[in-house]
C-alpha cells in the first residue's frame, strides 16, 4: 500500500514520465566545460520504489497461487493432477524467470551508473574541449544501451506474462476435472471438502451461520432393477438438475456418491435451509417421467432431506454426521420428507 502509495507521488513528481526515475545520477557540462555529476534522488527512490513493488507483486501472487497448487496436487491421482503438478512447476520456473529478469535490470541500472562514474575519473586528465566530446558520445552511448536494454526486459515480461495467462487457463481447466462430478457436472467429494474447510473458515472469521443438506433419491435401486443403470444415471443427472434450480447462486450442490447429493448453504439458517429442502423434494415429487424410445412411463420418484446448521465448536465431519443422522430419520420415517433439528435436539 506504503510503496504504491510512494510510487504513484513519485509518478506524479516526474509528470508521469518513467525516464527520471530510472536515471541514477546525472551529468551536466556546465560553462567553460566544467562537468558537474548531480545525483538523483527521485531516480534512486523511483528504481528501488519500481523494484521492490514488482518483486512485492510477485512475490503476492506465489503466495496466492501457492495454495491454489497444493490444493490440487495433494492426494490427487490420473492424468489431470500429473497436469497440474507439471503446470504449477511451469509457473513457477516462469515466476523465477520474471524475478531474475528485473534483478538483472536493477543490477543493469547501477552497472550504468557506475560505468559513467568511472568514465568521468578518467576524463580529469583530458582538456575541457574534448572532456565535452567524450562525455557526450558516452552519455548517447549508455543512453542507447539502456533504452534497448528496457526494451528488451519489456518483451520478455510481455512474453512471461503470456506463458503464465496459457498456464492460468490450463490450471482452471485442470481444476474443473478435479473438482467436478463427470456424470453431473456438479461438485465431486474434493470439491465438497474444499468448499466446506472455506464456508467453515469464513463462518468462523464473520461470525455467521450455515447449513448443510444431505439427500438422497428414495428406493433408486428399484428404478435401476426396473429401467437398467443407463434410465438410472438420467435420473441422477436430472435430479441434480433439480436442485441446482432449487438453489440461490453461492451456494454448492454436490454429488456426494450415487444418487446422494449435499448442498452447501453459506450464511444460512436452519430454517431457511429447510424450506430450500422442501422446494426441492416438492419439484421432484411433481416430475412425471417418461422413457422417451419406449414411452414407459417411470412414475412418482421421491427424495429425503436432511437438514443441520453449523454449531460452534463443529467441525466438518460433525456437521456431516448430524445432517446424515436427519437423512436417516427422514428415510425410517416413511421416505419423501425432509427432517431437521427441533430446539429438544
Ligand atoms: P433408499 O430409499 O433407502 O435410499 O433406497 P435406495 O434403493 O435408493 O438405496 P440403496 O443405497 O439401497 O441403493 C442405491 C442404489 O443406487 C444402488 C446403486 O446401484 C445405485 N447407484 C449408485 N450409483 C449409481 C450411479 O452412478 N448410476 C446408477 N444408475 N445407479 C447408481
Ligand atoms: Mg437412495
Ligand atoms: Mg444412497
Amino acid at each position: 500500500m506504503l510503496l504504491a502509495l510512494m510510487l504513484v507521488v513519485l509518478l506524479a513528481a516526474s509528470d508521469f514520465d518513467l525516464t527520471p526515475l530510472r536515471t541514477l545520477r546525472s551529468v551536466h557540462v556546465g560553462t567553460g566545460g566544467v562537468v558537474e555529476t548531480q545525483y538523483n534522488p527521485l531516480g534512486i527512490l523511483g528504481i528501488s520504489a519500481i523494484g521492490i513493488a514488482i518483486v512485492a507483486a510477485i512475490g503476492a501472487l506465489i503466495s496466492w497461487l501457492a495454495p491454489q497448487f497444493s490444493g490440487l496436487s495433494a492426494g490427487s491421482s490420473g492424468s489431470s493432477s500429473k497436469a497440474a503438478v507439471a503446470a504449477s512447476k511451469s509457473l513457477e520456473r516462469e515466476l523465477s524467470k520474471v524475478l531474475s529478469l528485473i534483478r538483472g535490470h536493477i543490477s543493469t541500472n547501477e552497472s550504468y551508473a557506475k560505468s559513467l562514474a568511472n568514465a568521468q575519473t578518467r576524463l580529469a586528465g583530458l582538456p575541457e574541449a574534448d572532456q565535452v566530446r567524450v562525455i557526450v558520445s558516452l552519455l548517447v552511448a549508455e543512453n542507447e544501451r539502456m533504452r534497448q536494454d528496457s526494451l528488451e526486459l519489456n518483451s520478455k515480461l510481455e512474453d512471461s506474462k503470456k506463458q503464465i495467462e496459457t498456464l492460468r487457463t490450463s490450471l482452471t481447466e485442470v481444476e474443473e476435472v478435479v473438482l467436478k462430478d463427470p456424470l453431473t457436472g456438479v461438485g465431486n467429494r474434493r470439491c465438497f471438502d474444499v468448499v466446506m474447510e472455506k464456508t467453515l473458515f469464513e463462518s468462523r472469521q464473520k461470525n455467521s451461520v450455515f447449513s448443510l443438506i444431505m439427500c438422497d433419491i428414495d428406493h433408486f435401486k428399484r428404478v435401476n432393477d426396473a429401467f437398467g443403470h443407463q434410465v438410472g444415471d438420467e435420473i441422477i443427472k436430472m435430479f441434480s438438475r433439480v436442485i441446482e434450480s432449487g438453489v440461490r447462486e453461492g451456494d454448492t450442490v454436490i454429488r456426494y456418491g450415487g444418487e446422494e447429493f449435499a448442498i452447501i448453504l453459506p450464511t444460512t439458517d436452519q430454517d431457511t435451509a429447510k424450506s430450500v429442502a422442501e422446494r426441492i423434494r416438492r419439484q421432484f415429487e411433481s416430475k412425471k417421467l417418461t422413457i422417451r424410445e419406449t414411452s414407459q412411463k417411470i412414475g412418482q420418484l421421491t427424495a429425503s432431506f436432511g437438514v443441520a446448521q453449523f454449531r460452534s465448536g463443529d467441525d466438518v465431519e460433525m456437521l456431516v454426521q448430524r445432517a446424515d443422522a436427519k437423512l436417516y430419520d427422514a428415510k425410517s420415517g416413511g421416505r419423501n420428507r425432509v427432517a431437521t433439528f427441533g430446539s429438544s435436539d
